[in-house]
């Protein structure tokens, strides 16, 4: 998944670490477009492919939020993150480029058969890379409950899902990078419950960038204007399925700070914060529910 991934377990009995990493890695490659052979590569390359059912599941819920955002998601954004090559470090398009690459992009042009035959027009291409990790978080976690593990947390690159409570039977604690200052924490909550998953994702614009002229450019990308998305710096969102929370994250991010809150306010069993650069402050927002308080976060810029 291009990141570092940690898995802490508790209990007496020590996972079997090379074939839970080796188990990752095979998931993780699946939903990767640019593994040769993997199935959504496959997709890409002829415009049709029968997906196993792992497969399948997780592009049916990238079409679910993609259609629930109005495509401020959008599972065939590539032709835009193939212009803006984060992978190598990211270059400005030029503006003939970018609506070329408008032209092939819309999910309501993925089209799906009962028997699990995705179909996308000519020059279309999926990425998965908003919702994948994610998904392979969601796919570890039941694999560890399968195999007698009850308590876990998983994290990889910002995502993280947990298994109800640590050894002391106390909630994990989960910290928040402060989108702006190297080393300082946005915000820390407590996380979990006895036989319950939970997972917690935030999307940000200081992972992958570049900046030229002053301007930052970031790696998420707004299917409308085919630039990185303006307003947001952070969102992070609280939900059961990791896949969900990393999907909705990039999803209200794109969105901005109203629409996006509208997004995460209004589903059921989903709390999120979204935060903004106003002039020399951070401001935050957070959903009824949202295990923290405004006030508890530091969003100080110095
Ligand atoms: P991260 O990968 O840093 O955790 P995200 O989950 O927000 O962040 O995913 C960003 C990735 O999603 C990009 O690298 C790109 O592959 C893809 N992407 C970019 N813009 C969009 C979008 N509007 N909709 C869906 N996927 C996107
Ligand atoms: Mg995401």
């Amino acid at each position: 998944m291009s990141t570092v991934m940690t898995v802490i377990t508790t209990g007496k009995s020590k996972p079997d670490w090379d074939e839970l990493f080796a188990f990752t890695d095979r998931k993780a490659g699946r939903f990767d477009h640019r593994i040769s052979g993997s199935p959504i590569w496959q997709l890409n390359k002829t415009g049709s492919a029968k997906l196993a059912e792992e497969v399948l599941a997780v592009v049916m819920t990238a079409v679910e939020i993609a259609g629930l955002s109005e495509g401020a998601f959008d599972p065939t954004v590539l032709p835009l993150v193939e212009l803006w090559d984060f992978d190598s470090g990211g270059a400005l398009p030029q503006n003939e480029e970018i609506l070329e690459a408008l032209k092939k992009i819309n999910f309501r042009n993925i089209e799906i058969s009962k028997n699990g035959e995705v179909t996308i027009p000519e020059g279309y291409g999926l990425d998965l890379g908003g919702i994948a990790k994610g998904a392979v978080l969601d796919i570890l976690a039941e694999h560890m409950i399968q195999e007698g593990y009850r308590n876990f947390l998983i994290e990889a690159g910002g995502d993280i899902t947990v298994s109800g409570l640590k050894d002391n039977g106390q909630p994990w604690v989960v910290a928040i990078r402060h989108p702006r200052r190297k080393g300082v924490l946005l915000g820390v909550l407590s996380l979990g419950e006895k036989g319950k998953r939970i997972s917690i994702v935030t999307s940000g614009d200081y992972e992958r960038f570049f900046e030229k002229d002053g301007t930052r450019y970031h790696h998420i990308l707004d299917p409308k204007t085919g630039f990185p998305s303006k307003g947001l710096v952070s969102v992070t969102v609280i939900t059961s399925r990791c896949i969900e929370a990393d999907a909705l994250a990039t999803a209200a991010f794109v969105l901005g700070p109203e629409a996006g809150f509208r997004l995460l306010q209004e589903r059921a069993q989903t709390e999120g914060l979204l935060v903004s650069e106003d002039g020399d402050r951070l401001t935050a927002r957070i959903t009824s529910d949202f295990p923290l308080a405004v006030e508890d976060l530091d969003l100080d810029l110095e």
